[in-house]
């Protein structure tokens, strides 16, 4: 990909591009396109200055074509360095710039003399360039565009100068344009089927990736984070509170006799509990608190940028929506409730021991009767 100038860039070399070619990355490839295109203008401008100095073309004629060549690149580039073409449906001008560029080669062919066959290369190699840039479409009527105005041509030049312009010679310049220039729109037709193939592609990939993702950091019964994106999770957060002293809590939640209600109602409804209660502190906690499943019936709780007061309110707002709730809508009766155990994480403290606390601070609110937040 073209490196984009950013505002950071400060060399001498750097401001003068930005200033040529703008600093919108978009902006800067469109122009940076059309510079490849003045580039090869420039060595036709060149060559055709040799053939005039050698006398194979006449000057004034040779003259003619460079200014045609110079007015229209001109023009290009103050439409896309002017950002006029931004809105437009062909912002690059990539369809005007391919006809102009066939129109210049269709010129030199009227004046090229002798050496004239070489302007159908020009054609060729323009509408080329058109295939890669082009939709088959646009390439197609470049190549009716090319084929109409080179056959006119040819006539007119017949017509004005039967001796240099035998009617043979002329017809078989236009087979060969004939054979070369449809070709090359066909070309372009299977070359847009296979960008086509190839941004598909492309987009199941970033689908699969999308998937795969999904799959190594959630759980797939609840939706909640697993314990392997929970153990990241952790260490990220503990490193930023070494780095800013910000504490954050944790807290490791476990569902109250869970045991009985799949013994009871099966593992069906014990399912049906654990992911409406996923549900259910989705919505109760903040938007910045972290859950996961940390295994089983247990899940795990961090609370960024908090201390146990505030984190205690989350908690005791949790055990209120779960209360409120019915957890599994299969059996209306079923009362679900929760113990956790909640901890702040200590400077320079090792996750395993905070986690351990909390799970100890579990243990005493099993201890006292279920239904309730310990803080350890
Ligand atoms: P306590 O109040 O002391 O936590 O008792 P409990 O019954 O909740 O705890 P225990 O550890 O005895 O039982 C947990 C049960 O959770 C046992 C296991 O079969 C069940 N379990 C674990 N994972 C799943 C799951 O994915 N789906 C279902 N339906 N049950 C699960
Ligand atoms: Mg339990
Ligand atoms: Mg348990």
């Amino acid at each position: 990909m073209a490196h984009s100038l950013t505002e950071r860039d400060d060399t001498r070399v750097a401001v003068v591009c930005r200033w040529v070619m703008s600093s919108d990355p978009k902006q800067q490839l469109r122009i940076q396109r059309f510079m490849v295109a003045a580039i090869n203008y420039g060595i036709f401008g060149g060559l055709l200055c040799y053939m005039a100095a050698t006398g194979r073309v006449a000057q004034s004629a040779a003259l003619q074509l460079i200014a045609f060549m110079v007015l229209s690149e001109t023009t290009i580039y103050v439409l896309l360095r002017g950002g006029f073409t931004q809105n437009w449906n062909d912002p690059s001008l990539t369809l005007p710039q391919i006809l102009l560029a066939l129109a210049a080669a269709i010129w030199s062919y009227a004046i090229l003399g002798e050496s004239r066959g070489a302007a159908l290369i020009l054609l060729a190699l323009t509408l080329t360039f058109g295939m890669f840039n082009l939709p088959p479409r646009a390439t197609r009527q470049a190549a009716v565009f090319a084929l109409t105005l080179l056959g006119a041509t040819m006539i007119g030049l017949h017509l004005s100068n039967p001796t240099h312009h035998p009617a043979s010679q002329e017809v078989i310049h236009f087979l060969f344009a004939c054979t070369s220039l449809p070709t090359i729109s066909l070309l372009s037709a299977q070359l847009a089927e296979l960008r086509h193939r190839l941004e598909t592609r492309k987009r199941e990939l970033t689908e699969a990736l999308d998937r795969i993702q999904t799959l190594a950091t959630r759980d797939e019964l609840t939706g909640l984070f697993n314990r392997r994106h929970m153990t990241e999770t952790l260490h990220a957060q503990r490193a930023l509170t070494e780095r800013t002293g910000q504490p954050f809590c944790l807290a490791l939640i476990d569902l109250d006799h869970f045991k009985q209600i799949n013994d009871a109602h099966g593992h069906g409804v014990g399912d049906e509990v654990l992911r409406q209660f996923a549900d259910i502190a989705r919505h109760s906690l903040r938007e910045t608190d972290v859950l996961a499943r940390w295994g089983g019936e247990e899940f795990l709780l961090v609370l960024p940028a908090s201390q146990l007061p505030s984190a205690r309110t989350s908690l005791d707002r949790l055990h209120e929506a779960v209360r409120r709730s019915h957890l599994a809508p299969t059996v209306p009766a079923l009362d679900v409730r929760f113990s956790a155990g909640l901890t702040e994480q200590r400077p320079g403290e090792p996750l395993e021991a905070t986690i351990e606390r909390a799970d100890l601070a579990l243990y005493e609110a099993k201890r006292q009767g279920r239904d309730q937040t310990v803080t350890g």
